[in-house]
Parts: C-alpha cells; sequence; structure tokens
C-alpha cells in the first residue's frame, strides 16, 4: 500500500477542514483501508462563535458521508470540551449521547457527527484517522490475535480489546490511551474492528495509517498468507433459471423485490467451491458494522427457507440476552455462496447489491488470508447481533 499523497493536489484544499477532506478522500480511496461509509476522521479546529468568543471544535465525519466523496458540510463541528467532558462520565446511553453530540454543534443543520465522536475529542492530536483496514482486520481475527498485533506494532499503538462502537468504547480508549501512551505511539488497534492513526498535521497523521496497515500487510507476507491461490477456473456462463429462483425465493424471503448481483471470477468460484467453506464462512462478518449490509452469515446453496429458519432461531436466541427488547429484520439473506452461481449479493437496488459484493470480495480475501494463519476466527455471534440490532 502506496501514500496517495500528492502536494499539487493538496494544494488545492484550504485551511486545516481542508486537509481534512483531502486526506479523508485518501483513505476512501483505498478500498482496503475503508468500504462504502466506513471508517471515518476528525480535526480539532478553534473558531470565533457569533458573539466574538473563541471556541475549540471537532469537526468530525457525519452520518451518511462516505470517506471517498465527503466534503466540508460531511465533517459537522461539535464543543470539544463538552465531548472530553462527557468522556468522563461513568455511563451514557445511546439517545443521551446523541442528544449531546446534536445539541452541541455549532450549526442546527448539520448531519449528526458520527458515534465515535467522543472517542475522536479524547485523543490529544489534531487528526485523527479511522479505518477498518483489511490487513488488520485479518490478524485481529486469528487465533492468538492480540499477540501477533503485538509482535507487530510493539509499543507503537495503544491496544483496545473488543468492545461495541459508542459510548463505552470511547470511555475504555480513552482510559487505555493515557495509560498505554509513550513517545512512539502514532496509533491504535481496536480488536477485531480496525485502527486508528493520529498527529498533529493531515499528512503525517494519513501517512501513519498507510505506514502502519504496510506493518501488517508485511506480517502476513512474512507468514506466507497474502498471495491467494484462486486456481478454480471463473464460470462465464450461469444457470439463468436458477438465478431466477433464487432471486424470487430471496424477495418472498425479504417481502420486498430484491435485484441479484452474481460474481463467477477465479475468486469466488475457488472460495464457493472450498471444502472447509461450512467452517469459514458461517462465523462473521469482518468488521462488525458490515452486518448492517451483509446479514451476519452468507446462505451456501439455495436453500432459503433453511437459511430463514437459522436466521429466526439466531434472533430468537440472541435476543433473549439484549438488554432491551428487539424486533426481528428481514429474514432473507444478502450473500448467497452456490458452488456453481457463485458468489451472489441481494439489493433492494443494484447499487445495494453491489455494495454487498464489494464488502464479500474483501472478505473472501480477509479470510482466505487468516486461514493461512492459523485460522479465519470471527467475533461471537452475540457481538455481532449487538450491532445489527444496534438503534444507532
Ligand atoms: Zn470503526
Amino acid at each position: 500500500m502506496k501514500s496517495l499523497w500528492d502536494d499539487n493536489e493538496a494544494k488545492q484544499y484550504q485551511g486545516d477542514l481542508g486537509l481534512r477532506v483531502y486526506t479523508s478522500r485518501l483513505l476512501g480511496r483505498d478500498t482496503s483501508l475503508v468500504l462504502h461509509g466506513g471508517g471515518n476522521t476528525s480535526v480539532k479546529v478553534t473558531e470565533k462563535n457569533i458573539v466574538g468568543g473563541e471556541q475549540a471544535l471537532l469537526c468530525v465525519k457525519g452520518s451518511g458521508w462516505d470517506l471517498e466523496t465527503i466534503d466540508t458540510p460531511g465533517f459537522p463541528a461539535v464543543k470539544l470540551d463538552h465531548l472530553i467532558k462527557l468522556a468522563e462520565l461513568e455511563s451514557l446511553s445511546d439517545p443521551e449521547m446523541v442528544n449531546e453530540l446534536r445539541t452541541h454543534m455549532t450549526d442546527a443543520s448539520a448531519p449528526t457527527p458520527s458515534v465515535e465522536a467522543i472517542l475522536h475529542a479524547t485523543l490529544p492530536y489534531k487528526f485523527v484517522d479511522h479505518t477498518h483496514a483489511d490487513a488488520v482486520v485479518t490478524i485481529t481475527n486469528t487465533p492468538k490475535g492480540l499477540d501477533k498485533i503485538k509482535q507487530i506494532y510493539g509499543d507503537s499503538v495503544v491496544y483496545i480489546p473488543y468492545i461495541m462502537p459508542g459510548f463505552d468504547l470511547a470511555r475504555l480508549c480513552a482510559i487505555e490511551f493515557e495509560k498505554q501512551r509513550n513517545d512512539n505511539t502514532i496509533g491504535m488497534v481496536l480488536m477485531n474492528h480496525g485502527i486508528f492513526s493520529f498527529a498533529d498535521n493531515a499528512k503525517e497523521s494519513y501517512e501513519r495509517m498507510i505506514t502502519l496497515v504496510n506493518m501488517a500487510e508485511d506480517y502476513i507476507k512474512q507468514q506466507s498468507a497474502w498471495a491467494l491461490n484462486y486456481d478454480t477456473p471463473a464460470q462465464d456462463d450461469c444457470d439463468a433459471v436458477a438465478l431466477a429462483e433464487l432471486r424470487l425465493n430471496i424477495s418472498r424471503a425479504g417481502g420486498f423485490p430484491v435485484v441479484l448481483s452474481s460474481q463467477r471470477d477465479g475468486k469466488a468460484m475457488t472460495f464457493c467451491n472450498r471444502s472447509d467453506l461450512n467452517k469459514i464462512s458461517q462465523q462473521g462478518p469482518a468488521t462488525p458494522d458490515h452486518v448492517i449490509r451483509t446479514k451476519r452469515l452468507p446462505l451456501i446453496g439455495r436453500d432459503v427457507d433453511a437459511y430463514v429458519d437459522a436466521y429466526k432461531s439466531y434472533f430468537k436466541t440472541q435476543s433473549a440476552n439484549a438488554r432491551d427488547p428487539k424486533t426481528i429484520l428481514d429474514t432473507a439473506p444478502r450473500v448467497i455462496l452456490d458452488k456453481e452461481l457463485g458468489m451472489v449479493t441481494a439489493g433492494k437496488s443494484v447499487k445495494e447489491a453491489n455494495i454487498i459484493a464489494d464488502i464479500y470480495d474483501h472478505t473472501m480475501d480477509i479470510i482466505a488470508r487468516a486461514e493461512l494463519m492459523g485460522g479465519w476466527h470471527a467475533l461471537s455471534a452475540q457481538d455481532v447481533f449487538d450491532m445489527e440490532y444496534w438503534d444507532l
């Protein structure tokens, strides 16, 4: 992975917020760092308010924006001092947190700040970058993932065990950052989730992300787990009737019409024909926020009714442990792995089907590499369920 920073391109962006837009887009351009709305970034600035007082603000990615195409309106400004005080509270519910974020913005019409705003606020650097880098989640989702991550990064990053995004994660990161920080600290690894980098200027923060992710990629190469053998031939033809039947059955299960996208290149055909497909594909997503798009598990083969039954039983088991009552979402699969049809994705639109295909295309590499490093080992069903059924 190379830094995409270009001095001439950077000159077109003015001020700290401008450079924040620029390097966020650079992160967004690399699909092995973030995909379709994943990741978030921030910058801390000082501005004069309407009565002439100076105020410190956190400009952080707002909901509904994608790093690849983000612009200045995608960074709502929130009062920084207040966010830092919030991080010191013992607890804060999700609705309370959203209320505090929204009532401490400087522009009432701005989008809601990222749920990771408080986490960004507590890190004492002007620029903070966060991605779900494929290489990092590949390593964290293997047995003894933490030992491997520590071997790669030594004391250059702060280590955070998996905990769901939101207030509790922000609070834990603030505490752990203070405990673990030292002169070499340039980032933070969130197990089974992703990675942060930070610095006081935009270029350095961005390039620290590239450096850290390269260290993870190099480790995977040293383990001979980088180059993948996708040697099953691509399938040019597909059984159109089988695909149409699948589409009908998924639409029935979902209660809405779906569009299917079918990937039958060497990668998809190799993955779908693996003898261990059942074990490796039935664990969970590479990073929890993919669950919103992909659901927790793909359907193997074409038995949609069996998938629906299994999904209902997963909901029943997991919702019994949830803090609040939950209502089941639609039960239709979003990713289908079939020996003949390849990797098929289902969406309510072409765009959605393609987004899910992009995510699972990366997931196949991540799982295949993790399998070469001791075994793919995803988060527990309960952790994934909590994300899938999170009100925010
Ligand atoms: Zn994240």
